[in-house]
């Protein structure tokens, strides 16, 4: 099928789709959970296969969709047409879905992602072409087949396998509503530009460079455990993993070494294996650039606290570095298992070392004075604050970005509203 063929089948299927009741559809959602858990291992395997994510963690990320799914399933209809109090006999808000909206999504979390966007704007009435990236077209193909499994209409969801070149024509292409877009900083500016010179809707999660600050008073072992997985899951390719753990110096003796004895955990293993905590990155090329960062880090005074070892084209023993404000390393996103530690003297410093970054996606901090946990809520520039635990969406919560990490939201209620169009009924 040619893409416009693709196209007008979304197009003519949305029509009917539009019209389909909310409790219809939640029917089908409850489907589509079902079908996941029940091939949570082999839907697993196809992430590992393509990624390289250790197959514990694959099939989590399965099981998450159909978590997903199910809230969804049995969320409130938000969408119910609203009477509001006026002077005229009606006065309404209505929503209503845009109709076929364009996903162009990434590879780091090849089924949640894409569900993550388009099971809301399904429900909501809307249609969904998807542009998965590059090496997740087998991920993107399956998930097509899985809706029609869960008895959604044809072209509810379809898989477009095209490179991101063809992205632009797409989002031109008048049929198109919209643009979900969960990827690097560079690819969601140049979707936006395209969308809003179309004057179409845009949703960006992008990159994100998270602290994870660690106080006098927090629970270091905990700390430690959650902080090393935060930044050490997914071989370190999450945009919500702790990336800069801003630490108060008072307790850098106390709190280095138990956080050292956990990342010495994470060794690099076979991905197909279930005991593997760490495997090897989802492509060379990305390793290269992970190394080349290193480099730049180190070259620019970071200190080794444990070095990053290439033992393979795309595996790391994983490292940890300290830096400090100014180092160029800190200016960018890094995206694999290397973390940086930053000192910090009170919890001043800490919130500014932590807000002094262009991006801005989900900080965690761990203090158990709730004074102190208040500061930080109302002073940390980011999309979510986690407190005494490592940053993780959760389906019931809105998870979105600030600055440079994107805008819109995903999740929760509130994403059921990102592709409907608000209209105003007024009269006598
Ligand atoms: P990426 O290179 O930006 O790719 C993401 C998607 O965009 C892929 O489908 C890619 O297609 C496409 N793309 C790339 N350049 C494009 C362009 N110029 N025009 C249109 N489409 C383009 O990102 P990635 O390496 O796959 O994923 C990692 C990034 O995603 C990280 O920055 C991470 O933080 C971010 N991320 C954010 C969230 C969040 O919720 N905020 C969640 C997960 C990941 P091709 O594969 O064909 O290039």
């Amino acid at each position: 099928m040619n893409l416009q063929t693709k196209l007008n089948a979304a197009q003519n299927s949305f029509e009917s789709w539009r019209k389909t009741s909310f409790s219809e559809k939640q029917i089908l959602l409850t489907k589509l959970a079902a079908i996941l858990d029940d091939h949570s291992e082999t839907l697993g395997t196809i992430i590992t296969k393509e990624m390289n994510k250790p197959i514990a963690q694959s099939i989590a990320e399965i099981q998450k969709c159909a978590l997903m799914c199910r809230y969804y399933a049995a969320a409130e209809n938000v969408l119910q047409p609203e009477k509001v109090k006026t002077e005229f006999r009606i006065s309404e808000i209505h929503y209503i879905p845009k109709g076929v909206i364009l996903g162009v999504m990434p590879w780091n979390f090849p089924f949640w992602q894409v569900l993550r966007f388009a099971v809301p704007a399904i429900l909501a009435g809307n249609t969904v072409v998807l542009k998965h990236a590059s090496i997740c077209f087998g991920s993107g193909n399956r998930i097509e087949q899985l809706f029609l499994e869960a008895g959604f209409p044809k072209g509810v969801f379809q898989n477009l396998e095209i490179g991101h070149a063809e992205v632009q024509k797409i989002l031109e292409n008048p049929i198109v509503r919209g643009v979900s877009l969960t990827g690097s900083e560079k690819a969601g500016a140049e979707v936006a530009a395209t969308a809003g010179k179309n004057i179409k809707k845009s949703l960006l999660e992008l990159g994100g460079s998270d602290a994870f600050i660690v106080l006098d008073d927090a629970d270091f072992r905990n700390a430690a455990e959650s902080g090393t997985k935060a930044r050490l899951q997914n071989c370190g390719q999450a945009c919500n993993a702790g990336k800069r753990f801003i630490i108060q110096k008072s307790v850098e003796q106390e709190f280095l070494p138990i956080f050292i004895e956990e990342y010495k955990k994470y060794v690099p293993g076979n991905p197909l294996d279930k005991e593997t905590l760490i495997a090897g990155m989802a492509r060379p090329d990305l390793a290269d650039d992970l190394e080349k960062q290193y480099q730049m880090a180190l070259k620019a005074g970071a200190e080794i606290i444990l070095p990053l070892e290439r033992i393979s084209p795309n595996e790391f023993i994983p490292g940890l570095i300290k830096v400090k404000e100014g180092n160029p390393i800190l200016e960018e996103e890094v995206f694999g298992p290397l973390g940086m530690v930053m000192l910090a003297k009170d919890d001043h410093e800490a919130l500014k070392l932590a807000n002094d970054v262009k991006f801005g996606l989900s900080n965690s901090v761990w203090t158990t004075d709730e004074k102190r946990q208040q500061y930080f809520i109302e002073n940390l520039e980011s999309g979510t604050v986690s407190i005494n635990k490592s940053s993780s969406s959760d389906p019931r919560l809105p998870f979105g970005g600030a600055k440079s990490s994107g805008y819109g939201v995903e999740l929760s209620l509130l994403a059921l509203k990102e592709f409907v169009t608000v209209k105003t009924i007024v009269g006598n």
